[in-house]
């Protein structure tokens, strides 16, 4: 209980520092710094709390804006409907969802993201996003799970994001056990 509440105290620790560096500091490489460190910290936790656990249901969640741009299939009503172009990541992704077994959602926001956690309620969430929205996304969830990775901009930051599969397959060969 009180390791619970040292914890949460952490976590406000750093949402607090993020939110004033993004109204207070210009310097992006300070800001992103704060965001990793959390993000760091956050990824340790969950690591810990899943160690010898066996966990059923794992989810990706993922930012619509992973999706290519002028992509005609609705893949936020389900990530199926991908044709695997090649034109995008959702296409591998749905590859990973296969092959570990795991559920994944593309949501446009936070309100549907929130909803799917209430209604999927999965063990482990591995979420990706852009730092602000992880950031805040994590720490509004906690104690919930929720492993992140953040998103790579390309461009423009709400357009054609990019995400590491490298990552994502990592970290799902781990909690499978294939590692
Ligand atoms: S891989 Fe191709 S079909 Fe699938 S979402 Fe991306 S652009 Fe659309």
């Amino acid at each position: 209980m009180i390791k619970n509440f040292m914890i949460k105290m952490i976590y406000n620790i750093y949402y607090t520092s993020f939110i004033l560096s993004e109204r207070f500091i210009n310097d992006h490489k300070k800001k992103s710094k704060i965001a990793e460190n959390f993000l760091l910290f956050n990824n340790k936790r969950v690591l810990r709390k899943i160690k010898n656990k066996k966990l059923e249901k794992i989810s990706i969640l993922l930012p619509h804006c992973i999706q290519k741009y002028d992509c005609p299939y609705k893949v936020t009503s389900n990530i199926e409907n991908c044709k695997q172009c090649g034109g995008c990541k959702l296409g591998d992704i749905l590859k990973l969802k296969k092959e570990f077994n795991v559920d994944v959602k593309v949501a446009t926001g936070g309100t549907l993201a929130r909803m799917y956690i209430k209604d999927y309620r999965p063990d482990l969430l591995i979420a990706v996003a852009c730092k602000r929205d992880l950031v805040s996304g994590i720490y509004d969830a906690f104690p919930f799970k929720v492993y992140g990775i953040f998103n790579e901009i390309k461009n423009s930051p709400c357009i054609n994001t990019d995400v590491s599969l490298i990552k994502i397959r990592e970290f799902l060969e781990e909690v499978r056990g294939r590692k």
